[in-house]
């Protein structure tokens, strides 16, 4: 198998590179790369988007658009208050008994409705080691058993710096659960070599993956390999997607998604509202079609397989649920 960096190295940053592998005439897309969040996509993302077709689910994610340079109130910078709630640098603890670390910038696929593409993150990778103020923070607040890692994408990190996290956290007892929240499970599955295999492996509590898929285009032969050796391995997977307009807006759509992640065994977990994040207002679907949409997915579905809506609002101490009637 190739070296999982040579393919991130070998992403298409072009657009117009992008465009002929998917046999589309730049003239029917309403494109603008946009100078700080430059285009990024996988070769196995790009080889799912159908050829020639300029609506397409999965190129809809990636494709910038002139209508990201649109300022519109309501949306801002940082969306989810996140940077009110880092004690340490690339640590957020928002929610009682988790915290989440960001620990690169790096995604291997920019998603345009990516709500942490304003994000402050570090230029270098985050400080994790045993003496740093990350591991001191999370010895000290014994209430905490879960970590999140996410990012950027955390799975961009080197296997070596995943290994020495996993070494420091082993450390600190009360951290059960280890939660690992990436999209290069399923735009990169060469990820998951036999090497990363070895490190969860020493892991002392429990390993929990959270995948990030919004179409069932997005899944084929290749990552449903690795999400079917995760789980033979012992590790639960669960989805998360964000409601996007023209993407996933559909029930039928959202059905098919969840049987497909069934069949990959993965369970549905969340279906977020978009994050109200300047850039992505586009994207958004109103409250009113959201409760639509779920309603009839909620019938479409046995209840396993349909995951909460939520959204983010600032300041709550949990995702909040949307109440459709
Ligand atoms: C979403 C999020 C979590 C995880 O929330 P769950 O409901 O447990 O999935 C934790 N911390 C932060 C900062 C988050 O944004
Ligand atoms: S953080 Fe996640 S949603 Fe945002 S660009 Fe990276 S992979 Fe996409």
């Amino acid at each position: 198998m190739r070296n999982w960096k040579t393919l991130v190295s070998e992403s298409f940053r072009e657009l117009d590179e992008l465009l002929e592998f998917c046999e589309i005439e730049p003239s029917q897309t309403g494109i603008e790369n946009s100078p700080e969040f430059l285009l990024r996509v996988t070769r196995y993302f790009a080889s799912l988007i159908e050829k020639g077709n300029a609506q397409d689910p999965l190129l809809l994610q990636v494709l910038p658009d002139v209508q990201e340079l649109q300022i519109i109130d309501g949306y801002s910078k940082d969306a989810v208050g996140d940077h009110l709630c880092m004690p340490v640098p690339g640590l957020i603890h928002k929610y009682q008994g988790r915290v989440l670390l960001t620990l690169t910038g790096a995604c291997a696929i920019h998603c345009r409705y990516c709500f942490r593409r304003h994000f402050p993150y570090n230029e270098s990778d985050t400080d994790y080691h045993a003496n740093g103020q990350v591991m001191r923070y999370l010895s000290e607040h014994r209430d905490v058993s879960e970590v999140i890692l996410s990012g950027g994408d955390p799975l961009m990190l080197s296997d070596q710096k995943l290994a020495n996290l996993i070494g420091s956290l082993n450390q600190i007892p009360h951290i059960r659960v280890l939660r690992i929240h990436s999209r290069l499970l399923s735009v990169l599955p060469e990820r998951i070599n036999q090497s990363f295999l070895e490190i969860l492996q020493q892991f002392n509590g429990q390993i929990v993956f959270v995948t990030h898929i919004n179409h069932p285009n997005e899944i084929s032969g290749p990552n449903q390999a690795v999400f079917n050796l995760l789980s033979q391995q012992g590790y639960r997977l669960f989805n998360q997607s964000v409601l996007l307009r023209r993407v996933n807006d559909n029930s039928q759509i959202l059905e098919e998604l969840s049987n497909k992640l069934f069949a990959s065994r993965i369970v549905p977990y969340y279906l977020h509202r978009l994050d109200k994040v300047q850039g992505a207002a586009h994207f958004d679907v109103s409250r009113k079609e959201s409760c639509r949409i779920y309603k009839q997915l909620r019938e479409r579905l046995p209840g396993y397989l349909l995951p909460a809506m939520v959204e983010e609002i600032p300041g709550q101490s949990s995702k909040t649920p949307v109440l459709c009637d």
